[in-house]
């Protein structure tokens, strides 16, 4: 059998393959995977268009893909934290500075209708500042979520 005589006994571990396979035996390139390699795939997280690893910015829309990442140090935590823990409280001195209710006791009807203009107005700017801080934060978590799904770990637990 000429077959027989061409392939080693033992000697080549790698079964027998086509020609075709040959050229590349020596270094052989990994078959193309489609979606299911669970590093970090070489898309850019704005226009989710295939890029290079070596890209320093997207060709297609110019994002950067090496952003720096987060400073995580223990000053940088302290200081977020602190202005976490702060920032409703500036919210509540600024509120307790307001004049309104001196007007709202007063006995005069002229400065207590002053007095209620005032209340409504900060009604509904309050609702106004709550309802765009609310948009902000949703639009923030939704680009959170969307580049944890770039990511491709979406839902494989938090
Ligand atoms: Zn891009």
């Amino acid at each position: 059998m000429s077959e027989q005589e061409q392939m080693p006994p033992s000697e080549n571990p790698v079964p027998a393959v086509p020609v075709i396979a040959s050229a590349e035996s020596a270094n052989p390139a990994p078959p193309v995977r489609i979606a299911t390699v669970p590093a970090v795939p070489p898309i850019c997280p704005q226009c989710h268009l295939p890029v290079l690893p070596e890209y320093y910015f997207c060709p297609n829309c110019g994002a950067n893909l090496r952003l720096r990442p987060l400073s995580m140090t223990i000053g940088t935590q302290v200081l977020l934290y602190l202005f976490s823990a702060a920032l409703p409280w500036i919210a509540y001195v600024a509120i307790t500075k307001w004049p309104g209710p001196k007007y709202l006791r007063s006995e005069d009807p002229r400065a207590r209708a002053i007095g209620w203009i005032a209340l409504g107005i900060l009604v509904v700017s309050s609702i106004v500042a709550v309802w765009l801080t609310t948009i902000w934060i949703n639009q923030q978590i939704s680009s959170a979520m969307n580049a944890v799904g770039n990511i491709g770990s979406f839902g494989s637990g938090l």
